[in-house]
């Protein structure tokens, strides 16, 4: 007999329908799984078989194949061993009073031998697409996965067991529905901006960074605040819409990583070391993950020692700060992850760290700074928009100086340069100023009376290219924007003009 029930797939962070065909015929025993499987899906027999007879049914000795449709599209994952074994009851006549319930409901779950429920990566994407679709429910989820499934608004309930999925299916039990986990707290672990009392220039650099959503590196010998300052960066970033906290709680749920299931409302803040790997960074492996840079979207990606990642980590960048997604290749396709970060990274200046101290000897050979500065490509440094150079702290500078402005006051300039930015687009979708194209930037980044020349002669001595006189255009706008004014004036281009120091040749530093 044949028995078809729903289930979702999962591409990159979007979900698609899957059907699930479970054919039992006479013949030898056998399972064959058919439509593409992954091996995870191909061992689902073992799980669903042991989960089965451990639930108390019998299963015939029969052939039995699954089929998962649509079989051109590869199918990852643990989650079809629930609607597999619910397939199989039915196909085996197991299940009496098997109603409409089984036509409409979409199942998702992993099969522990024992017949529990395993919680499975990836189902808010997988709701929220079937959602979009214009489906409303019911869907069965394991039991660890109901918060995030009420997440998703549709009329969902969660199974501890297959057993219990299974009396549901056949009318003859409840599931429990999935209620809204609590509101998520504020994890308050982020520092304050006061608490670094010096090194305004890099904190108005910050300001600006947070304001465009620009990317920004900090230069600088040991102790001199960079990771203090990095850590404080996202306490004045504008708050995470709606949309864009659904967005990265999606990343989550595909990498297993969302806590307590709960809506992720703060940006993100992600702190790889420089020994990880290009995939752990960028996205990929054997069965395809996001990385790094897409658990940073929305929020920050804080690179210390910049230099000390591997060069085909930092050339990876490349894709990310271009075009805000990676593309990773599995077997037989593509799959895109999206990753719209905030990059900081921080370096030393030198491999000593002590080039240009005012107080400590720097041991380096100008060969040993070239070569240190050099792993940052040019075309990877042209896509940072901001530089910054910070000098060493002497201990008085902290003693002596009063508290620093607060997060809070600075954050106000930022959400009103934010503002302006949202008005500027007239079909509503706001692009900030770090993510405008060249036409935007020819629209709305005119330039003042003097101001080319300037530029020009900046571009001669420096030996800017054409892409950091775009990013000095995008960060000019962003300092106009937060002293509120319409028009980019003179001395914001010069101030723009100072964050592109790297660009210069090293022996000139
Ligand atoms: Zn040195």
């Amino acid at each position: 007999m044949l028995a078809k029930l729903n289930s979702l797939g999962l591409k990159g962070i979007e979900g698609y329908a899957v059907g699930v065909e479970v054919d039992i015929a006479p013949g030898l025993p056998s399972y064959s799984v058919v439509g593409l499987p992954d091996a995870a899906v191909k061992e689902s027999k073992d799980r669903v078989v042991a989960a089965i007879r451990n639930s108390g049914f019998e299963l015939p000795s029969r052939r039995v194949t699954v089929n998962l449709a649509p079989a051109e599209i590869r199918k990852a994952g643990t989650h079809f061993d629930l609607p597999i074994a619910l397939g199989m009851l039915s196909a085996a006549e197991a299940l009496e009073g098997r109603g409409e319930k089984a036509a409409e409901a979409f199942f998702l779950g992993e099969l522990a031998l024992d017949g529990a429920l395993k919680p499975v990566i990836g189902v808010l994407p997988m709701l929220l697409s079937l959602k979009a679709a214009g489906h409303s429910g019911p869907v069965v989820v394991p039991a660890g996965n109901a918060g995030e499934a009420s997440l998703s608004g549709l009329d969902a309930f969660s199974a501890a067991t297959l057993s219990e999925a299974a009396a549901w299916l056949s009318g003859k039990g409840e599931l429990r529905r999935c209620l809204h986990a609590a509101p998520p707290e504020n994890s308050g672990s982020v520092g304050d901006m006061s608490e670094v009392k010096s090194q305004a220039f890099a904190k108005r650099a910050l300001e600006i960074a947070a304001a465009g959503f620009h990317n920004i590196i900090m230069v600088g010998p040991p102790g001199s605040g960079k990771s203090m300052l990095a850590k404080r960066f996202s306490s004045i970033l504008p708050p995470l819409n709606d949309e864009q906290s659904l967005e990265t709680t999606k990343i989550y749920s595909v990498c297993g990583l969302l806590s307590r299931a709960k809506l992720i409302t703060e940006r993100p803040f992600r702190e790889p070391h420089h020994t990880i790997s290009d995939a752990a960074l960028i996205g990929g492996g054997s069965s395809p993950k996001p990385g790094e840079v897409s658990l940073a979207h929305n929020g920050v990606l804080f690179l210390d020692e910049f230099p000390e990642f591997s060069r085909a980590s930092i050339e990876s960048l490349r894709e990310p700060l271009e075009s805000r997604r990676v593309t990773v290749a599995r077997v037989r396709d593509t799959v895109t992850y999206p990753a719209r970060f905030a990059l900081v990274a921080a370096m030393n200046p030198c491999p000593c760290g002590y080039l240009g101290h005012s107080s400590r000897q720097c041991s380096c050979t100008p060969l040993q700074v070239q070569k240190y500065r050099g792993r940052i490509s040019g075309p990877v440094l042209d896509r940072i928009d901001l530089h910054v150079q910070l000098a060493a702290l002497k201990y008085a500078d902290w003693s002596a100086l009063p508290e620093g402005e607060s997060s809070a006051a600075v954050r106000e300039r930022v959400l009103s340069a934010a503002r302006r930015q949202r008005e500027r687009f007239k079909d509503g979708r706001a692009v900030p100023n770090a993510l405008m194209t060249v036409r935007h930037i020819r629209e709305h980044c005119r330039l003042p009376s003097g101001a080319s020349e300037l530029l020009e002669k900046a571009m001669d001595k420096m030996g800017f290219s054409a892409r950091s006189l775009d990013k000095i255009m995008r960060v000019a706008r962003t300092i106009a924007d937060l002293e509120g004014a319409a028009d980019i004036k003179k001395e914001h281009v010069m101030e723009a003009v100072q964050y592109r120091s790297l660009d210069r040749a090293v022996e000139t530093v």
